[in-house]
């Protein structure tokens, strides 16, 4: 038997360096080995679920929107086929404060499932270039060999070919990107017309395309690590009691090599090294939990194999917490995350609610800035109005509107009848009091919205006159 006894100074490189750092302080270029494992194949079948979700997502539509549409310059949001207009920018504002309270709740209990399982970043680098590179150059050796080799032909024709897949995958995902911002409509235009008419979007699809190559080709695992602000995050959203991808020391300390015949006097860890070189980030999660992990569960699968192979229980790597792991206690649903669990399901219910109670039409009514009010025959005395209506439905809704005010009467000049679909109508009108029915010089006024012969809005407005 032998355990392993290794240099104090290289055990401790990873509390100084990066993982994709060497000792000069250049790119460590990583290999990551695939092991086949039960949670490879279920991650497999989320990430096709989530790529044909993605790719899928521009193309489909709801009640003749898209399902989701993000044009900032615009201003125009679509989730889940629901417009958003500026007057719902409150409930942007909520759904924004929700998903950051969401996600910090949920990484503060269940770690950073997220970024292995479900991130894009992580799905495209591990689910479709590495794939794709694999099935080019080979498995983990291979590939390292191949790039320490000189440049033969053989070398040549499969970077080549490697690159030029990546290249027009590169270019799909940015097309992909281009149609949740400006709708697949759009994207058909700029790819059919004249490219001189899109030249914006034209130079959108390359620099998009430009972008992502050089995120799957060249920076991976950087952008984990050091660029994404999520991982960033980790160290202060994670505690001994959040459930992470954890090495149990306690079980698989001392570490030591196995020899046949020799008496087992080690922890369960045989020092194979097999975790670390699954590791797509490039470290060793017997360290500990580190900010370079990114839950993905590879080292799991990996160190499972190996202890079945020399007969000790699986689960030497597993989703626990440090506390469970120390306290020796199994994996359970604790009061903390209960209470965490609620505070979601609230969160997500309260988002929800006001969703689901948004009005489909929403009247604006201002009274026309900088004018005064007017005398008008019959001793009447008239403000001008304008009132915009904003139809976030996609069908014709009729419209009305009438004042509550004791001989109060409107006068159109721009009428509205019906508020257009997805659309903002205008329409301007006076409102006419007799001079003898005004208390006051500013008078509030109430305008009932009625469609399909229902009071769906009630505005507050004010209503000059001569002073008494
Ligand atoms: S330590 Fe394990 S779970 Fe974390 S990134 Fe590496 S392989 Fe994935
Ligand atoms: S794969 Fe398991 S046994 Fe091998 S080094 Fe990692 S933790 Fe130890």
């Amino acid at each position: 038997m032998e355990t392993s006894v290794q240099n104090p100074s290289e055990n401790d490189r990873f509390r100084d360096h990066l993982s994709f750092e060497n000792d000069h302080g250049g790119r460590r270029w990583l290999y990551p080995r695939v092991e086949n494992g039960p949670l490879l194949r279920r991650r497999t079948v989320v990430a096709v679920v989530l790529l044909a979700a993605l790719f899928g997502g521009p193309f489909l539509s709801v009640d003749g929107h898209p399902l989701f549409l993000f044009n900032v310059i615009e201003r125009r949001f679509i989730f889940f086929g629901v417009p958003f207009w500026p007057q719902d920018f409150h409930l942007v504002a909520i759904g924004l404060i929700t998903f950051i309270l969401f996600i910090s709740l949920f990484t503060v209990v269940y770690g950073r499932v997220w970024c292995g399982w479900a991130c894009p970043q992580t799905i495209f680098m591990e689910m479709v270039f590495r794939k794709i590179e694999i099935w080019i150059e080979g498995d983990h050796n291979a590939r390292k060999r191949l790039d320490a080799a000189p440049w033969t032909n053989s070398k040549i024709t499969k970077k080549v070919s490697k690159h030029f897949l990546f290249l027009l995958i590169s270019f799909l995902i940015s097309n992909t990107f281009l149609a949740y911002l400006i709708g697949k409509d759009e994207l058909f235009a700029i790819m059919t017309d004249d490219v001189r008419n899109h030249l914006g979007g034209f130079a959108s699809i390359v620099v998009f395309t430009g972008v992502f190559y050089l995120v799957f080709a060249r920076l991976r695992e950087i952008v984990c690590i050091t660029i994404c602000p999520y991982g960033r995050l980790q160290g202060v959203l994670l505690d001994k009691s959040s459930v992470v991808v954890a090495y149990d020391h306690v079980r698989g300390e001392p570490r030591g090599k196995i020899r046949k015949g020799e008496t087992l006097k080690t922890g369960d860890c045989i020092d194979c090294a097999l975790c670390v070189q699954v590791c797509p980030t490039g470290i060793d999660i017997r360290n500990g939990t580190q900010l370079e992990c990114i839950n993905c569960t590879a080292c799991i699968d990996a160190c499972d194999n190996v202890m079945a192979k020399v007969n000790r229980p699986k689960g030497l790597i597993r989703f626990d917490s440090l506390e469970g792991i120390e306290k020796k206690v199994p994996l359970r649903f604790t009061g903390r995350m209960k209470a965490y669990t609620a505070v979601l399901l609230a969160l997500v219910g309260l988002l929800t609610y006001l969703l689901v109670s948004r009005s489909d039409l929403e009247t604006t009514v201002l009274r026309a800035p900088g004018q005064l009010f007017q005398r008008e025959a019959g001793s009447y005395v008239s403000n001008l109005y304008t009132i915009e209506f904003v139809n976030k439905t996609t069908r014709s809704l009729p419209v009305s509107f009438r004042v509550s005010y004791p001989g109060a009467r409107i006068r159109l000049v721009q009428p509205v009848g019906q508020a257009a679909p997805d659309a903002l109508t205008k329409g301007v009108f006076f409102i006419l009091i007799p001079e003898k029915n005004l208390r006051d010089s500013n008078t509030k006024l109430e305008v009932e919205v009625v469609s399909n012969g229902k009071v769906i809005d009630r505005i507050q407005t004010s209503f000059l006159g001569p002073t008494h």
